[in-house]
């Protein structure tokens, strides 16, 4: 891009100090339109033009001490990349980001930056609700250097090779993040995935219309370009007994994730019509069944959806079924909107798409029709009692209030354990609820001598981005262990690691 242009997008010249904007409304992203958005997958935030990047990096005072630093988990240098952004140094901006976090594509689209750096953003202060967006400036940097001829190479100079080799099992955030780093303080790498496709719940959980997943694996192969050895189709305890890794390896990094369905264990689950979300999300977007017969994954399209559950999960599910066809799609949910885990964007995106939302609600029993079909579920309406443990109101039943509502697909999205392959494959590993692995609270080795965990393994179900900063810090305690290994690493104190 040359002078002219930048100027023209209102870039101030190279070494001038530019006159920040703060006081201007933050930009708005423009978005497919809501009736024509449910009739495809493609992705809904259509992103920053170059004119609308520039724009709202010139509203950032770029302080010397920034508090949303201080508020993203990986700390990304925010005022420095937005400052590049503001002064039309676009490749050099993602590039700026990629020294704390290997996959900005991803986290510009889905971390929940409204609660992390933008909650912090001092022109909260005197401009209330228009923090700068730092998450759509992060997608708009990553997009624009993967979308270059070898955007997604790695510029980085790599350490000098150290002998070591480690095994990371799972391809999600954490294990790539864990891996990226590892490769870049110069051990070997060999990151195994069981799916066919790296990226875990990148690639099976969330739709193409919220992270498309062409961008999910150029974020991938910018790993691979660290030199990190990706293998699918290879379930460690099973493809490979954990006994083999661990004779193989110097260190192993667990970053198994937590893809274990929950289920309600109410009469009539197992009528067919009723999926987990984990395998109706990876049919719809492992296995693109949207696209059957094209594709060779077929999915029930429903007339009348119902969703448990009212997580990130519970809303992508709901999106789904009505990009499917679904006359009608609903969230039944036990307590209320104000309680909800999910995203606010989500729910706002869910709502204008036509999803309704039916609080107060917990399904009791699931009624089958004469072929064994799900058509109808009863439900009992609820009130909210005294905290629980979690600090949200305990839903409690009304008593003779259950009334059925009729449909023909129903998924449950309720929330995901941690696999227990792993855990019970190997002897001696600590874990607590069955199979959430603990891990010492800074080194984050587990009670298995030079195995290491992190990522919703260690946590249960939470977010892209806790995954991503288990795995830096996680790698700087391998790294420590692989180079002084006869330190006094044994017994391990282990804690909660949130
Ligand atoms: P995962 O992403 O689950 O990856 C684990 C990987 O390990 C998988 O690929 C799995 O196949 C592999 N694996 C498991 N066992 C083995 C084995 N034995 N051998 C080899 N490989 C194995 N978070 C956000 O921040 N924002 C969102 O918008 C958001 N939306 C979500 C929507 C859905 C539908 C879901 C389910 C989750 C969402 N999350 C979101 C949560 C977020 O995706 C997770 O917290 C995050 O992916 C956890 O990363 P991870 O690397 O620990 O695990
Ligand atoms: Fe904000 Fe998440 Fe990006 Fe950090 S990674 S700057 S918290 S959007």
């Amino acid at each position: 891009m040359d002078k002219k242009e930048l100027l023209e997008l209102g870039v101030v010249e190279e070494g001038k100090p530019k006159k920040p904007t703060p006081r201007l409304p933050r930009r708005e992203i423009a978005c497919q339109d809501p009736k024509e958005r449910i009739k495809n997958f493609n992705e809904v935030a259509l992103g920053y033009t170059l004119k609308d990047a520039v724009y709202e990096a010139m509203r950032c005072l770029e302080c010397s001490k920034p508090r949303c630093v201080v508020a993203c988990p990986v700390h990304i240098d925010i005022p420095s990349f937005i400052g590049l952004i503001a002064r039309g140094k676009f490749e050099e901006a993602c590039e700026d980001i990629r020294k704390y976090n290997s996959l900005p594509a991803v986290c510009g689209r889905v971390c929940p930056q409204e609660n992390l750096c933008e909650a912090a953003c001092i022109i909260n202060d005197t401009n209330p609700k228009n923090p700068i967006a730092i998450g759509r400036l992060e997608r708009f940097a990553a997009d624009y250097l993967l979308s270059q001829e070898n955007g997604n190479e790695n510029k980085i100079e790599i350490r000098h090779k150290t002998p070591f080799k480690v095994a990371v099992i799972g391809s999600g955030p954490t294990g790539l993040t864990c891996a990226a780093e590892l490769a870049k303080m110069g051990h070997t790498v060999h990151l195994f995935e069981a799916l066919h496709k790296p990226g875990g719940v990148m690639m099976y959980g969330i739709p193409e219309f919220r992270l498309p997943k062409e961008i999910v694996q150029k974020e991938i192969n910018y790993v691979r370009s660290l030199g990190v050895n990706i293998e699918t189709n290879c379930i460690i305890g099973k493809t490979i007994p954990v006994s083999d890794i661990m004779n193989e390896f110097d260190a192993i990094y667990i970053g198994t994730g937590a893809g274990f369905p929950n289920m309600m264990h109410i009469p009539g689950e197992n009528f067919a019509g009723i999926y987990s979300a984990n395998e109706f999300l990876t049919r719809v977007n492992l296995m693109r069944a949207y696209e059957f017969p094209k594709s060779s994954t077929p999915i029930r399209k429903p007339k009348k959806g119902v969703v448990v559950g009212a997580g990130f999960t519970a809303f992508d599910v709901v999106r789904i079924m009505l990009r499917l066809g679904a006359d009608e799609a609903e969230i039944v949910y036990r307590r209320t909107r104000k309680e909800m885990p999910g995203r606010g964007e989500e729910i706002e995106h869910s709502q204008e798409e036509g999803a309704k939302i039916r609080e107060l609600t917990n399904p009791v029993r699931f009624i089958g029709d004469e072929n064994g079909f799900v058509k109808a579920v009863e439900v009992q309406r609820m009130e909210l009692g005294e905290p629980d443990s979690s600090g949200r109101r305990r839903p409690v039943p009304v008593p003779d209030s259950n009334y059925i509502i009729d449909t023909d697909l129903v998924v449950i999205a309720i929330g995901q354990t941690p696999n227990v392959l792993i855990p019970s494959a190997l002897k001696n590993l600590s874990t607590r609820w069955g199979s959430v692995i603990n891990v010492n609270r800074e080194t984050y080795m587990t009670s298995v001598p030079k195995v290491f965990a992190g990522g919703d393994a260690i946590t249960g179900a939470a977010t892209v981005i806790l995954a991503i900063r288990a795995a830096k810090e996680a790698s700087r305690g391998i790294d420590e262990f692989l180079k002084d290994p006869q330190k006094k690493w044994y017994p391990q104190a282990f804690s909660e690691k949130k």
